[in-house]
């Protein structure tokens, strides 16, 4: 389709969860709220028009083995683009994605660098694996390299304890992420267990990924520093079949992961419930699928956070969160259209009718 054809949302503009509208033009690509004069071209696309969805959590350029080729890359982009994601906060790769940047018909990437793990305290093959006295001039690279973002992995393994562990020690966190707050960036860490958390967030951290080991002794931290998290509950899902698969070497990580999951809706409602900013994020890349920022907000949902609430951490409130526009007069047309008011029915999300990207139908 070229750049002239107008077209013209109608239904209902869902702007903000309650500033809704009837109509919008996408002219040259952006959002306009003025009918057009002159245009014959017009092409109409009918129903409930969202910003288009943000995965919070995602990995372009990565599988389970570490860094894919380009046209990988391009695939699993594709996927998310056509289930209506088309704002991704990557959360660390190790293939370097750029050449997307220029390819109009792809999602938008805010990346967050490569990982940063501890030395062998990581899945193979994602991270720059490090010892502490490290720590400040690797963030301090990847604050640069990426587009705001800083990703540390904060807990994991510790194979002669057998359990989880934190993997920084206070003072090496603590500088670490005042030098990305220096160079302008913001730090994320995973997290799996509890002991890792206090630590990280009375450091400065912005937002925990996965935050499992959330307590009711850390919540109230988390949201009177206004700590983002990111639950992922549909990568959650797959910690009982992890926990069978090392229970015979470590029954102690194994049992851990496993009440971390019995409890992960009780700790995002009490998170939720507490004022703790929740955001959709689904990890796919590693071992999850592309294409699940609907199925994520459904566990949302499931968990108790309200459906409007849950719809607003991949769309209106995840954008402001991400500092990027949503169906704002100006800003590049990035919209999904749906048969069904989405605040009405969570599930409604993952059945797009149209996929509109920089201006362009494009699913
Ligand atoms: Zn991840």
């Amino acid at each position: 389709m070229s750049e002239s054809v107008v077209l013209h949302v109608r239904g209902r503009v869902l702007v903000g969860p309650e500033d809704v509208r009837d109509e919008l033009w996408v002219i040259d690509g952006r959002i306009s709220y003025d009918r057009p004069a002159g245009v014959r071209d017009i092409r109409a696309v009918e129903g409930w028009a969202l910003p288009g969805l943000v995965d919070a959590h995602c990995h372009v350029g990565l599988d389970a083995h570490g860094a894919v080729p380009e046209d990988v890359a391009e695939k699993q982009a594709l996927t998310d683009r056509d289930a209506g994601t088309l704002l991704v906060r990557d959360a660390g790769s190790p293939s370097d994605t750029r050449w997307i940047d220029g390819r109009e018909d792809l999602p938008k990437i805010i990346r967050a660098g490569r990982h940063i793990a501890r030395t062998r305290r990581y899945i193979r093959g994602y991270a720059w694996e490090i010892e502490p006295e490290d720590l400040l001039a690797h963030v301090a690279r990847e604050a640069r390299r990426g587009d705001g973002w800083v990703k540390l992995v904060g807990d994991w393994i510790d194979r002669d304890l057998g359990d989880l562990a934190a993997c920084w020690p206070r003072e090496a966190v603590e500088a670490a992420i005042a030098e990305a707050h220096r160079l302008g960036a913001r730090v994320t860490a995973h997290c799996f267990a509890e002991d890792s958390l206090r630590d990280l967030v009375e450091s400065g951290i912005d937002c925990v990924e996965h935050a499992t080991g959330l307590t009711e002794d850390l919540i109230p931290l988390f949201a009177s520093r206004g700590v983002a998290i990111v639950p992922t509950l549909v990568n959650i899902a797959t910690f009982p079949r992890l926990a069978d698969g090392g229970a015979v070497r470590f029954p102690r990580w194994a049992a851990h992961m496993r009440r971390l999951y019995e409890r992960r809706y009780d700790t995002v409602r009490n998170a939720y419930d507490a004022g703790v900013p929740v955001y959709v994020g689904t990890d796919a890349g590693g071992a999850l699928p592309h294409g699940l920022a609907a199925a994520e907000a459904a566990e949302l949902v499931t968990a108790g956070i309200p459906p409007v609430a849950a719809l607003s951490a991949t769309t209106w409130a995840a954008r402001s969160w991400l500092g990027r526009p949503g169906l704002q007069e100006g800003a590049a047309a990035d919209l999904v259209v749906y048969e069904e008011d989405p605040r009405a029915d969570i599930r409604v999300l993952a059945a797009p009718r149209r996929v509109v990207l920089n201006g362009r139908v494009v699913a």
